[in-house]
C-alpha cells in the first residue's frame, strides 16, 4: 500500500487531499500540530468523514527534528507540503512567523526527505500570490514573479527552494502554483467564505450587513476538490516539475458579490458596506492563470464553475447557520436577544 504524508491535513486543501487519496488506496498520514482548541482541529476532516481513516502524528513544521522524527517513522512515498500560515493580510501582522512556518517551514521537510529519505516524492504548495504585481496578463509558469505581501515572499522562498533541491540533489521535488482555490472548507477570514456566510447570515435574519475591504480586486477561483487532483498528478508524472493551476477565468470581489447574494434572492449593493480597516498595505489587484502545462502535461482541468461552487458554499452556510440557530440553548438564545 502507496504511503502519503501532508502537512497541513487539517487545513482544506489536506483534508481534500486525504479523502482523494484514501479513495485511491493511499495510507494517509498527517502532521499535526497540538494546540488548545483541540476539538476543532479535525472539524475539516470530520465534515468529509475522513478523521477516522487518517493517522494523525504530533509534530511541527517549525521543528525540524519532530519532521525528521516523523519522515523516518513513516518512510511516505508521496510527500505534500500544504502547511503555511495562509492568510496574506494576517502576514504583515506576523511577518517572522509567516516566514517561519510558510518558509522555512517548507524547508524543513525538504531537508528531511533528503537526509532521512530521499526516495519520497515531494509537492510544495506554491502560490499565485506569488506573482503579485502581475507582470503578465495572463500568468503561467514562465512569468516573473513579484510578491507583494510577506507571506507571498515567503512562499517564494519555497518555492525556489524547491526548485533548487530538484536542481541539485535530483530529488523529485514539484511544485503547484495554484491560483486561489475555495470551498465549504475554506476558511471563514477569505473572502469567497466570508461574502458565503454573510449571505447566510442575512438570508437568516442573523446579521444585516457586510463589511468589506476592496471590491475592485479580480482573483481566478477554482474549486478545491479539483485542485488537489492536479497536485497528486504532479507527483505521478516520471518527471518532476512546476505547474500552474487555475481556472483562467477572473472576476471581481463585486461580481462574487452579485453572485452570491444573488442566489439566495438578495441584491447585495443593499447589504454590502466597505470599509478603508480590511484594506491591505499592498494589495494584489488582478490574478488571472494560465493552465496550459497543466492541461496538456497533467490531463487536468476544472470540473466545477464558480457558479456552482458559490451555490454549494451558500449551502453549506445556510445549512450551518440553521443547525447552530435551531440546537442553539435558550439561555444562548436569550442572552443573544432571542
Ligand atoms: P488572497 O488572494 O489569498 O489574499 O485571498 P483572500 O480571499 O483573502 O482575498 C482575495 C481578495 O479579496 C484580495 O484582493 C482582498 O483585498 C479582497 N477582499 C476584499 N474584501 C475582503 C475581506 O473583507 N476579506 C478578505 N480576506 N479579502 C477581501
Amino acid at each position: 500500500m502507496r504511503k502519503a504524508l501532508i502537512t497541513g491535513i487539517t487545513g482544506q486543501d489536506g483534508a481534500y487531499l486525504a479523502q482523494l487519496l484514501l479513495r485511491e488506496g493511499y495510507e494517509v498520514y498527517g502532521l499535526l500540530r497540538r494546540s488548545a482548541s483541540a476539538e476543532l482541529i479535525g472539524e475539516r476532516l470530520r465534515w468529509l468523514g475522513v478523521i477516522d481513516d487518517v493517522r494523525l502524528i504530533d509534530g511541527d513544521l517549525s521543528d525540524l527534528s519532530s519532521v525528521l522524527r516523523i519522515m523516518a517513522e513513516v518512510k511516505p512515498d508521496e510527500v505534500y507540503n500544504l502547511a503555511a500560515q495562509s492568510f496574506v493580510h494576517a502576514s504583515w501582522q506576523q511577518p517572522l512567523l509567516t516566514g517561519n512556518i510558510t518558509g522555512i517551514g517548507a524547508v524543513n521537510v525538504l531537508e528531511a526527505v533528503r537526509l532521512v529519505h530521499p526516495a519520497a516524492r515531494f509537492y510544495q504548495a506554491s502560490s499565485s500570490e506569488m506573482f503579485g504585481k502581475i507582470q503578465a496578463a495572463l500568468q503561467n509558469e514562465t512569468t516573473p514573479f513579484y510578491p507583494r505581501s510577506p507571506y507571498a515572499a515567503a512562499k517564494l522562498y519555497a518555492h525556489w527552494m524547491t526548485v533548487n533541491y530538484r536542481e541539485s540533489f535530483g530529488l523529485h521535488c514539484s511544485s503547484g502554483i495554484l491560483f486561489n482555490h475555495e470551498s465549504p472548507l475554506r476558511g471563514i477570514e477569505f473572502v469567497t467564505r466570508k461574502v458565503t456566510d454573510g449571505v447566510a447570515r442575512i438570508k437568516l435574519g442573523l446579521a444585516s450587513e457586510l463589511k468589506l475591504g476592496n471590491l475592485d480586486a479580480t482573483r481566478d477561483w477554482g474549486h478545491a476538490r479539483d485542485y488537489v487532483r492536479a497536485m497528486w498528478l504532479m507527483l505521478q508524472q516520471e518527471t518532476p516539475d512546476d505547474y500552474v493551476v487555475a481556472t483562467g477565468r477572473t472576476t471581481s470581489i463585486r461580481a462574487l458579490c452579485a453572485m452570491a447574494f444573488g442566489y439566495a434572492g438578495l441584491d447585495w449593493t443593499a447589504y454590502v458596506h466597505t470599509s478603508s480597516d480590511l484594506l491591505r498595505p499592498a494589495e494584489v489587484d488582478v490574478l488571472h492563470g494560465d493552465a496550459t502545462k497543466a492541461r496538456t502535461t497533467l490531463g487536468w482541468a476544472p470540473t466545477c464553475t464558480l457558479e456552482e461552487m458559490v451555490a454549494e458554499m451558500v449551502e453549506a452556510d445556510l445549512a450551518r447557520h440553521r443547525a447552530r440557530t435551531a440546537t442553539r440553548p435558550p439561555t444562548e438564545a436569550l442572552l443573544a436577544g432571542g
